[in-house]
């Protein structure tokens, strides 16, 4: 963070100080008050369970509603200030803003940009809404040249609150799907709302679009900005792939007709695209196509989206606990065919619930049911309440929840099989995966 008095983030945030006004504040803005920072600011804010306000003896300096028993900067709403704040920060800094969003591989793909661009500032983990962001601004440095900004939304006007408080120079939408669904309550407002990233863009500024997703592409006419694409048949593009017993692409990456290898360390062919994406942002933000080739390939893999793990008596296991709706369940299964097809042993998928699907869940978990069928999953099992249908529809198990799926695993799998595990994060089939790699 730049270093800033209490009196002056009072004036940033229409706020008055209860305390010392010269105080000053130094280290990053945090929300958790059992990790303090050293002379940071505490951002006190009201759950449903606690109350940060009640959290903060010994703190140096807090960000909230009313005043506490720190020094405080009482303001009408701390997310509102948080964000008034980070955008004073951005604008003092002025570092180059390179954001994205889209419906699925938002945070794999910054953590592929983020390995592009060398000394940048990026989203720690999926920080992406009205909270991270702001917090990932407050990370500026006075010398910090370029940020990259992971930018979630679950609904209208949203990506517009963000980009209000960081407005992009580069942006990137990756694609318009079914993630979230519920929330947004129909798959024409994801694309209503996920636009809004490139409408903040400057007529000077760079839209990066996927040039295979005409949802994406439609969004080319509300932005100012110019547009450039990735995708198989965009300018950013990719040739010669093919894939490694885990399923891991090699390929030629490809701009304006020059080519360079690239091997990734992330298994699935969607991610490909991702890939590309990041380069696609990265050559805007002015790198060469040698060195974005050579850099994707050290990147390793985000964990529980879709990562290989072995367990103790070599099963394989693909942990993609991290989220699940239907278009990531898709590139999930194709991944599980794949890797199926190069082993002697069985393809098993557990498909746990898939949550914020709202109206369409029934139908999105047929859907998922079905695509396992299609792929010849040769073991299905379903867990949870919710995930019915995905057994009714591919002829698999259902289980009622973590603890039989497990039960009922261990008596069922082989060392040789390949078992994809893939849930939304409610179900926490990451500890299911951990029973199954402790052995079976
Ligand atoms: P969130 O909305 O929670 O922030 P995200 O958009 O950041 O999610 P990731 O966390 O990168 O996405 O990945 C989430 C899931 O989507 C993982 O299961 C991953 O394997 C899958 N996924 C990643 N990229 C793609 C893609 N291009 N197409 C389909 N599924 C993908
Ligand atoms: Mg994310």
């Amino acid at each position: 963070m730049i270093p800033m008095t209490l009196g002056e983030i009072a004036r940033i945030c229409d706020g008055s100080v209860h305390g010392d006004p010269d105080r000053v504040v130094e280290g990053e803005a945090y929300l958790d008050n059992r990790r303090p920072v050293p002379r940071g600011l505490f951002v006190a804010l009201r759950g449903t369970h606690s109350d940060g306000h009640d959290h903060t003896p010994g703190a140096h300096a807090v960000l909230g509603s009313r005043p506490t028993e720190a020094p405080t900067v009482v303001v009408a709403d701390p997310v509102v200030a948080l964000g008034a704040l980070a955008r004073h920060v951005v604008r003092e800094v002025r570092p180059r803003v390179i954001a994205l969003t889209g419906s699925h591989g938002e945070t794999g793909t910054k953590d592929y940009l983020a390995a592009l661009l060398p000394g940048a500032l990026a989203t720690a983990g999926n920080l992406n809404n009205e909270l991270g962001v702001p917090l990932t601004c407050l990370r500026l440095r006075p010398d910090t040249s370029r940020l990259v900004l992971e930018m979630g939304a679950r609904g209208v006007g949203q990506l517009s609150w963000l980009t209000s408080i960081a407005r992009p120079d580069i942006a990137a939408v990756l694609n318009v799907g079914s993630a979230h669904i519920g929330r947004f309550g129909s798959a024409q407002l994801i694309g209503q709302a996920k636009g809004e990233l490139v409408e903040a863009l400057p007529a000077d500024g760079l839209a990066v679009l996927n040039a295979d997703d005409p949802r994406v592409m439609g969004m080319a006419w509300r932005t100012l900005a110019p547009v450039r694409t990735f995708g198989r048949r965009g300018e950013v593009s990719w040739r010669r792939v093919s894939l490694d017993d885990l399923d891991r692409p090699s390929f030629e990456l490809g701009f304006r007709d020059e080519w360079h290898p690239v091997t990734l360390r992330r298994s699935g062919e969607h991610q490909i695209r991702n890939a590309a994406a990041a380069a696609a942002m990265a050559l805007a933000a002015g790198e060469s196509l040698p060195d974005v080739a050579s850099r994707l390939s050290e990147v390793g893999p985000t964990p529980h989206r879709l990562q290989p793990r072995e367990g103790a008596d070599g099963l394989l296991v693909l942990d993609d606990t991290y989220n699940s709706n239907p278009d990531a369940a898709l590139a999930a299964l194709a991944c599980l065919d794949a890797i199926g097809r190069r082993r002697s042993g069985r393809t098993v998928a557990v498909l746990g619930e898939m949550r914020e699907l709202g109206p369409h869940s029934v139908s999105s978990h047929r859907h998922v049911g079905a695509l396992a069928r299609v792929f010849g999953v040769d073991v299905v099992v379903a867990v949870g309440a919710g995930a019915a249908e995905v057994a009714a529809e591919s002829g698999g198990v259902h289980l009622a929840d973590r603890d039989a799926a497990l039960g009922w695993l261990r008596g069922e799998l082989r060392p040789d099989d390949v078992v994809l595990v893939k849930g939304s994060r409610a179900a926490s089939l990451d500890l299911l995966v951990e029973g199954l790699l402790d052995g079976v």
